[in-house]
């Protein structure tokens, strides 16, 4: 090949052959960085699974991510573009500010509208891999490039509309019942149905002013169906809608990925949407529901006012003072607290924290019980406990410490409501219904934390707080918690008294 060459095109081949090992070498290099974001990726999400190894896990995430921007970056399409540059600066510039503004609280809105942003760039990046003219596509090729564009802007699309829902109810902007329309399983299946002829229509399409014409009316139909979806479930249902999202959120990163043949972001997505559907499996068999009637808005599921219990006349409330709870905590033996989203409402986690520590130290059985839907987002209570440096050994999940409540002389519920609802077990005709909660009031004595007699999230009267053994500690949470604490002074490391307290 050389020796045809003319002498003067020498030079040019040298470059060109430098220039092509080059790429050779930074592809091999991309792809082996995209490798080792892959591994640390599945290492965070391995160390995410417990409390213990949380941070090292988020670590990973990190570092696995920083690598992947980085690859990205020299890859040929990118191709270490200027603009990029300024789109990443701006936009994680944005990212790092509301992230450090954002209250704890307010992180489960912040996860919702960041779902949002991964529907919506799959849209953006379906459409314009849909327009692109540069990269030509036919047969079978074409057909399956078609296909992922369609999906991708289809799970975009529910994605991004059904997370700016979610964001809403969970701010507080959207009511928190289930928009229940007449023939709404119907129209489901009718936008589902048209889908998919649509999608048909579609593929079948060669020219970009024909096809653009079935893709925009899918789009329209499937915000339209992700509004629909989110808004007919009802508060109580929440939490699985958040891990939907979250493993919706990852099915469009991967669609992406495929549309773009970017294989990280094919893996990267996938685990973020086989996480996430787990995830929402767990919070179904946590709250005794089935994935399907959830998703389809309270399908199958009994529909009711969920004022049955707020009807009745239950009765009076009992109150109790911060030094009346010091003295019945100080005469116990055993004592669990049940944080819930007032807790969060409230940061109280840091007196709570101090709490355990005083009355442990004074020889006492102190734990904590978490309910896997209590707070506004999967974990909600565990991260905040551990901010707040509680041993991870005394906080115990639902199912550990259920059975034993009987045991317990006193239970301290502190801003949590529908998880401890008796009439989750006792109304069938309650919007929680079903649910498995913390049975607290069999416990000697129940201590409620909250600032007056408004319902949970789930917008249910809690028949707890009327029962025998109940008192109602009302006021601020973290304020409440301090009070108690003044009251109840440094114990010491004296036994428990022989005597359980009982009101
Ligand atoms: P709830 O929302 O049922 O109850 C919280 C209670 O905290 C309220 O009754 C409120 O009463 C009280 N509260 C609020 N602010 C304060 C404060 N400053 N001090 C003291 N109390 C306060 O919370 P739970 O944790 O019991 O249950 C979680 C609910 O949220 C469930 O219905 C769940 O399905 C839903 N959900 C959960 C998600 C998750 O992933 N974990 C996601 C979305 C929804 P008052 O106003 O009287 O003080």
């Amino acid at each position: 090949m050389q020796s045809i060459l003319p002498q003067a095109l020498y030079p040019l081949a040298l470059i060109e052959a430098a220039a092509g090992t080059h790429t050779v070498v930074t592809h091999g290099l991309i792809m082996a960085a995209y490798l080792v974001a892959g591994v640390l990726f599945l290492l965070s999400l391995g160390g995410l699974s417990s409390q213990e190894s949380a941070k090292r896990g988020a670590v990973f995430g990190i570092a696995g991510m920083a690598l992947a921007i980085v690859a990205t970056y020299f890859l040929p399409q990118v191709g270490g573009s200027p603009l990029a540059i300024g789109m990443m600066v701006v936009g994680g510039s944005i990212g790092l500010v509301l992230a450090k503004r954002v209250e704890m609280t307010a992180m489960p809105q912040l996860v919702a509208i960041l779902h949002s942003f991964v529907g919506l760039a799959a849209v953006l990046i379906g459409f314009a891999s849909f327009l692109d003219t540069s990269h030509v596509v036919t047969g079978a090729e074409r057909i399956v490039h078609t296909i992922e564009i369609y999906l991708g802007v289809l799970i975009g699309a529910v994605t991004f509309t059904g997370s700016i829902v979610a964001y809403g109810k969970l701010d507080g902007k959207i009511g928190s019942a289930a928009l229940l329309l007449p023939g709404r399983h119907f129209w489901n299946l009718v936008i589902g149905l048209v889908c998919v002829a649509l999608g048909v229509w579609f593929v079948g399409e060669t020219s970009i002013s024909a096809g653009i014409v079935p893709l925009l009316i899918m789009t329209f139909l499937a915000c339209l169906f992700g509004v629909h979806m989110v808004m007919a479930i009802g508060g109580a249902d929440m939490p699985v809608v958040i891990s939907m999202l979250n493993s919706y959120s990852g099915w469009a990163a991967s669609a992406t990925g495929f549309m773009l043949s970017n294989d990280l972001l094919i893996i990267t997505g996938a685990l973020v949407g086989s996480s996430g559907a787990i995830l929402s499996i767990i919070m179904c068999r946590a709250m005794n529901r089935r994935f399907l009637s959830v998703i389809m808005g309270g399908f199958g599921t009994t529909q009711s006012s969920g004022a049955s219990s707020a009807a009745q006349d239950q009765g009076e409330v009992q109150p109790i003072t911060p030094e009346e709870t010091a003295d019945l905590i100080r005469h116990s033996k055993s004592i669990v607290v049940v944080p819930g989203y007032g807790m969060a409402v409230s940061h109280a986690q840091h007196g709570v924290s101090e709490l355990a520590r005083r009355l442990r130290a004074a020889g006492k059985k102190f734990e904590f019980a978490i309910h896997p839907v209590a707070g506004r987002m999967p974990g909600h209570m565990n991260v905040l406990l551990a901010e707040a440096k509680v041993p991870y050994d005394i906080v115990l999940e639902m199912d550990e410490i259920n059975d034993d409540l009987d045991e317990v002389d006193v239970v301290i519920v502190i801003g949590a409501n529908d998880i401890v609802n008796p009439s989750a077990l006792e109304e069938p005709d309650s919007p929680i219904a079903g649910m498995p909660v913390l049975e607290v009031w069999k416990a000697g004595t129940v201590i409620v934390s909250k600032r007056s007699m408004a319902t949970g999230y789930a917008g249910v009267q809690n028949p707890l707080f009327f029962k025998e053994n109940t008192r109602m500690l009302f006021g601020d949470a973290k304020e409440s918690v301090e009070a108690v604490l003044a009251a109840l002074g440094e114990l010491g490391t004296k036994h428990p008294s022989k005597q359980a307290a009982k009101v």
